[in-house]
């Protein structure tokens, strides 16, 4: 098991001590419960009330391994539904009794010393919890192996400009002695590095396999488009497979798509559970598996905790005092701003009635206690991912995933309200490629459409985390760069417009490069959206009107 695995069996470990150490307790509150009612004072509150506690027991007794105290909570529990439903209030003598040795059969399972139970028996762990290695955040290492090497190192540059650290070899040996040195994250590879027979890439790709510790993809580059040729590079187990020339721009799609390992931004997920230690259980398997997550055991704090923390999905449990899950999911889909966040309900609720019921009021999926550890995270996980990209459509451009353009501008407001708070510095540009019209004119719509994507990649590989990129329209862009002042933006956005314009693009009529012309506008000098917006826009038309190719800081 590796480290953080381990960390989370003691941590787990942990938890069952503390539901261990508050198990009398618990015990007596329900055995106190029931006192009233078996003495013939009948009070449908307390009742409720006594449900639920047996109820809580039974799901935490399973989630920690006491599962003799968590069956008799369930027989406890079944036993308590149906003389409600039976008979009306108050129960009989009969009913009484049944109810009474039943619940002195789990406080027995509570307090007889179990084998099964407590320290040691919390749930094993799968090892795909533990944090990725390969994920180091820095420039992405590229291997490309390439007998002719000088057109090699222009596919290396052209690569390098996408934030992709290049490495070019000569051939299989020495491809193997940089694989000794560090393993990459892809690897591409010019099928006429390795001439001879036919199964020359294949053993490449083998050796690869057996040097790597982990799968590196591996991509293929040759002047061969027949089945024959790319049937070889699939045999070979390659994951992609480009004809010369080589489109850069298809080959850093594809790069893109195979190395990126995690998205950007941790999940977040809001745990609402009633019992604080299940809570905590469930909230620290998902932050192992590298989610975010807030837990609260009052489920009137739900709404403003939305608010506050934006959770990508809401992990509750059903059975809670003051207001139930059921509920609560209801009015979370009564407000519009919520309707998109998916609700799970965590129960030991296994009646399919109530689970549909549960659904009609908003839920979207229904787990069941106790749970392993990896089916929690991979629910949770297909949830987020599958609500995160309906919400993509909704606030992103669909040719270069950058924000939309009422998405950036609604950013603008938001980001510029945050530097006045904090009295920090913000800078906003324009970008605008230049004579764009005549790239669709001369080479076709698609190819300009790659151009649109190929900056969109630039921007987003140079700009950090925190800034803010957009697709204002056709092939204008727009960029928050928070907490930077006017120079500094200027240099950072200056070199992007230089690399740009050094990116060369293939087409049926041969190569050629696109410039673009940017205006800046920097706040406080520019106070609020609309006067930056404007700013900008003015310095954009100012660096057109200067010869284009060129950038603009709006004047103080
Ligand atoms: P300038 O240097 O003054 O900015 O000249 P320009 O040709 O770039 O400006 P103009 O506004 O005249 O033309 C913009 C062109 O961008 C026209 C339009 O066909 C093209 N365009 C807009 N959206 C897209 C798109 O999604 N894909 C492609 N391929 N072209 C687009
Ligand atoms: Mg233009
Ligand atoms: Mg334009």
């Amino acid at each position: 098991m590796t480290n953080s695995a381990d960390q989370l069996k003691k941590d787990l470990d942990a938890l069952c001590l503390v539901f261990a150490g508050k198990l009398a307790g618990k015990i007596s509150r329900i055995e106190n419960s029931w006192a009233g009612i078996e003495q013939g004072k009948w009070d449908t509150e307390v009742f409720h009330d006594l449900h639920r506690q047996v109820h809580s027991l039974a799901g935490a007794g399973a989630t920690f391994g006491f599962s003799r105290l968590s069956d008799t909570a369930r027989t406890l529990e079944r036993l308590l539904l149906q003389v409600a439903d039976e008979s009306g209030m108050p129960l009989s003598a009969e009913q009484r009794e049944q109810v009474a040795a039943s619940l002195g059969a789990m406080v027995q399972a509570a307090l007889e010393p179990d084998q099964e139970r407590g320290v040691g028996a919390s749930p094993s762990l799968p090892a795909t919890l533990s944090p990725d290695p390969m994920d180091t955040g820095g420039p992405r290492l590229v291997f490309l192996v390439d007998g002719d090497i000088s057109p090699a190192h222009g596919l290396s540059q052209k690569i390098s400009y996408f934030g992709y650290q290049v490495q070019v070899f000569s051939g299989l040996e020495a491809l193997k002695a940089g694989l000794a040195q560090a393993c990459p994250a892809a690897i591409i590879m010019d099928h006429a590095a390795f001439p001879g027979d036919d199964t020359g890439c294949a053993d490449a790709v083998a050796e690869v396999r057996r040097l790597c510790a982990i799968p590196v993809p591996v991509l293929f580059v040759s002047s061969r488009s027949d089945l024959p040729a790319r049937l070889e590079a699939v045999r070979a187990g390659c994951s992609a497979y480009f004809t010369k020339p080589v489109d850069v721009g298809r080959v850093i799609d594809k790069l893109d798509a195979l190395t990126t390992r995690r998205p950007p931004e941790a999940y977040r997920v809001l745990v609402v559970d009633d019992s604080i230690s299940l809570g905590a259980f469930h909230a620290h398997i998902l932050e192992c598996a590298g989610m975010e997550t807030q837990t609260i055991d009052n489920p009137m704090r739900a709404l403003d905790k939305m608010t506050e923390f934006r959770p990508d999905l809401v992990l509750m449990d059903v059975y809670m005092p003051e207001c139930s899950g059921l509920e609560l999911a209801a009015v979370i889909r009564q407000q519009e701003e919520f309707v998109g966040i998916p609700i799970v309900f965590l129960s030991v609720e296994d009646d399919l009635d109530r689970q549909l019921f549960a659904m009609k009021l908003g839920g979207d999926d229904f787990l069941h206690k106790p749970i392993q550890p990896e089916h929690l995270v991979s629910s949770v996980t297909s949830r987020v991912e599958r609500s995160r990209a309906l919400r993509s459509l909704m606030v992103r451009d669909s040719l270069t995933g950058l924000l939309n353009h009422t998405t950036i501008m609604e950013q603008l407001e938001i980001q510029v309200g945050r530097s006045q708070r904090l009295g920090g510095s913000l800078s906003f540009a324009m970008l605008d490629i230049d004579h764009f019209k005549m790239v669709n004119d001369a080479y076709g719509h698609p190819v300009g459409d790659r151009v649109l994507k190929s900056l969109s990649r630039l921007l987003r590989q140079r700009l950090r985390e925190t800034d803010f990129i957009g697709r204002y329209g056709g092939e204008e862009f727009a960029v928050i760069l928070n907490d930077t002042d006017g120079p500094a933006a200027v240099k950072v956005l200056d070199q992007i417009r230089d690399d740009f314009s050094r990116l060369r693009y293939l087409a049926e009529s041969g190569e050629f490069s696109v410039t673009l012309s940017c205006g800046v506008a920097a706040f406080p000098l520019y106070a609020d959206a609309g006067k930056l917006n404007d700013a900008a826009d003015k310095a954009l038309y100012e660096a057109k009107r200067a010869g284009r190719n060129r950038l603009v800081l709006a004047p103080g």
